[in-house]
């Protein structure tokens, strides 16, 4: 839905809503001209099948260059009574609050070599979380570390990563370099027989499903992908022995290569300046460009530090995710982009907005406060490229022109400058992407650019089912597979636990309420788990839980009726949120994400233990 300029500020329809956020400056009708047409210009029939699946012929795009190959050893055969498949921050969190729950045998499993998940996989250099630390970072009080970066880089990330599996005892029964192939739920012995890549078959009383959700790379199926004969791989298996250099940058072995990038995201926008200094020349393939935000990274001030307070991690991690679901809040603890920009693009400023009218917002006045607030920040957003890129030509190419509520925003400081060296060329292929492969370069609107190692920054499979992104499809009660039980679409009781699929469950964001602090909903989900194992625990060796016909409808009417009823999701451009501008898909993460916002949901589930009856599970 494009509302026209002549409705916004036209004579007695909405007036003088500019002026509430300070967008009386803005050409506002010119711009929703332009956001739309950016937008049509991306809109494509294909939606998320313009990416392949890394199987089969692409397969070596999902190698682990961290490891050694042709690692043996022998089938392991036991019984654990808990068993989290992923050992990213989620399923460390899960398999630690089992541990506190007085669960002994815990077990991990992970395709990587080591813990940690995303940050194991995304070693590329620059690689930083883009949240500050203190409230990225799981479980800091608990291990008493505070990070030295308010930005903390990816090594120091895996190491966290490391120090949590290392405080919990969790490698002891871990196995890594192993990727779980089936589960199937055993009513005989009340537990769950998991199969694995390097023929394990292994017993578990608990399972639990933390495989990520950002986990699997995925490729564009651009024309030609299998001809170019030059060396590439995805931003998520860097390749070290090629390029030189760590995570640092540093890359030497670049010096004489010409090297190309696909994708402009919040990965490419930590790439990109390494590849700028080391690489005699650089490509950048752009669709769309990336809003980039100011990221002021600073070490932590010890003075600070010495003044933390019990409780202090979780008052920060309440109050980001507060801001960043437009609560209204007295104090901004971590007072960085995120927050400034959230605070002026989500439903706080359209209730600001009202107070000042002095009357409440009709829907569309509502809708259109937002939109106007966030061209505000979008506009800061084009001056900053302005001001940093030197060329007109590329500084213009670098802006964005889309609501930054649209798609994940990214934060950089040398991203934009990185442009203005004589090396480095953007290359815009004006919202439609890279034209073709050859066997020797990549071709946009018909000039090829030829390159000796192509770098695929070009995300992850969002909004495709469970068993495509974890290569299982667990088989519950019955002999029923998941993903015939889930063939209309995801039913579960609070996004963790499906009918039929006892002592099963399910960490990630599938009618969970997402949060961009990822680790956040990682956590709540976590304490929650450790609830529910506890009591099932209590009620005999034998018991098993899993939610009743009526707590999964339950769940449904309340994401039905929290579901986003928003017209100014409709304007978007695509992005992986809305499934590459397919809003009917049952996957998309707009449609499977529970609509009342995390503070609501985590105060939900707080509510529903506090019942003590577990309403919509049943303990047999
Ligand atoms: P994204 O999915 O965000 O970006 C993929 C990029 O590839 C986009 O720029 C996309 O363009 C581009 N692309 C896709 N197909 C083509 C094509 N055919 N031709 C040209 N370009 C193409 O992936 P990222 O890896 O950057 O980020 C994924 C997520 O990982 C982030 O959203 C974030 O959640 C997480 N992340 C978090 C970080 C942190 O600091 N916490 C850091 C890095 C990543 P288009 O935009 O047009 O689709």
């Amino acid at each position: 839905m494009v509302i026209a300029a002549e409705e916004l500020e036209g004579p007695g329809e909405l007036p003088g809503l500019a002026a509430l956020v300070g967008a009386d400056d803005l050409d506002v009708g010119s711009l929703r001209l332009r956001y739309a047409a950016e937008r049509d210009r991306r809109l494509r029939k294909d939606a998320n099948d313009q990416y392949v699946e890394v199987t089969a012929e692409f397969s070596n795009y999902r190698e682990d260059p961290d490891v050694e190959a042709g690692l043996t050893r022998a089938p392991v055969r036991d019984q654990m009574e808990a068993t989290v498949i992923g050992a990213g921050f989620s399923g460390l969190l899960a398999a630690a609050r089992l541990r506190e729950a007085g669960l002994r045998d815990v077990r991990l499993i992970d395709s990587g070599g080591d813990v940690g998940g995303t940050w194991y996989w995304n070693r590329y250099p620059g690689a930083q979380c883009d949240i500050d630390a203190t409230v990225y970072l799981p479980l800091l009080e608990e291990l008493g570390y505070v990070p030295q970066d308010k930005y903390a880089y990816g090594p120091d990330i895996l190491e966290h990563a490391r120090r949590i599996a290392r405080h919990f005892g969790l490698y002891e029964h871990a196995l890594l370099q192993t990727e779980v192939d089936g589960l199937r739920w055993d009513a005989t012995t009340r537990s769950w027989w998991i199969s694995t890549n390097r023929g394990d078959r292994l017993q578990s009383r608990f399972v639990v499903i933390a495989n990520g959700a950002l986990s699997k790379p995925k490729l564009p199926a651009i024309e030609g992908i299998n001809e170019y004969r030059g060396y590439s791989f995805h931003s998520s298996r860097w390749d070290y022995t090629y390029t030189g250099g760590t995570a640092q940058g540093g890359l030497q072995r670049l010096a004489d290569k010409r090297v190309g990038v696909i994708g402009t995201g919040a990965t490419a926008l930590q790439i990109v300046p390494h590849l700028a200094r080391s690489a005699q020349q650089l490509y950048v393939f752009q669709r769309t460009p990336a809003v980039v935000g100011v990221r002021n990274n600073r070490q932590t001030d010890p003075a600070w530090q010495a003044s933390l307070t019990p409780g202090w991690q979780r008052r920060r991690i309440e109050n980001f995710t507060a801001i960043l679901s437009g609560a209204d809040v007295d104090e901004d603890l971590v007072a960085d982009s995120w927050t400034d920009i959230y605070r002026n693009i989500t439903a706080r400023v359209a209730r600001h907005a009202a107070r000042r009218l002095g009357r409440d917002l009709s829907p569309a006045e509502y809708d259109a406060v937002i939109q106007l607030s966030d061209m505000v920040k979008g506009h800061e957003v084009r001056s900053r490229i302005a001001r940093t890129v030197d060329d007109p030509r590329t500084a213009e190419a670098l802006k964005p022109w889309y609501y930054l509520y649209c798609k994940r925003i990214g934060f950089h400081d040398e991203y934009l400058a990185a442009f203005n060296r004589p090396n480095v060329e953007l290359v815009d292929t004006h919202g439609r992407g890279v034209q073709r492969l050859t066997a020797g370069g990549v071709v946009v609107e018909g000039r090829e650019y030829e390159v000796d190692c192509l770098i695929f920054a070009t995300g992850f499979e969002v909004g495709t089912s469970l068993g495509r992104r974890t290569g299982y499809d667990p088989v519950g009660r019955d002999g029923v597979r998941l993903t015939e039980a889930w063939s209309a679409g995801p039913r579960t009781l609070h996004g963790m636990h499906a009918r039929g699929f006892p002592n099963l469950f399910m960490m990630g964001i599938v009618q969970n309420a997402t949060t961009i602090n990822f680790t956040h909903l990682a956590d709540e989900q976590s304490r929650h788990l450790a609830y529910v194992v506890t009591q099932t625990r209590a009620a005999g060796d034998s018991a098993c839980v899993e939610a009743t016909e009526d707590g999964v409808a339950g769940w449904l009417a309340e994401m039905r009726a929290k579901a986003s009823g928003a017209a100014r999701v409709k304007d978007c451009t695509p992005s992986y949120s809305n499934s590459e501008g397919d809003p009917d898909n049952p996957h998309s993460l707009d449609n499977i994400r529970y609509g009342g916002g995390p503070l609501v949901f985590f105060r939900m589930l707080a509510d529903w233990r506090a019942s003590g009856v577990m309403p919509g599970l049943v303990v047999a």
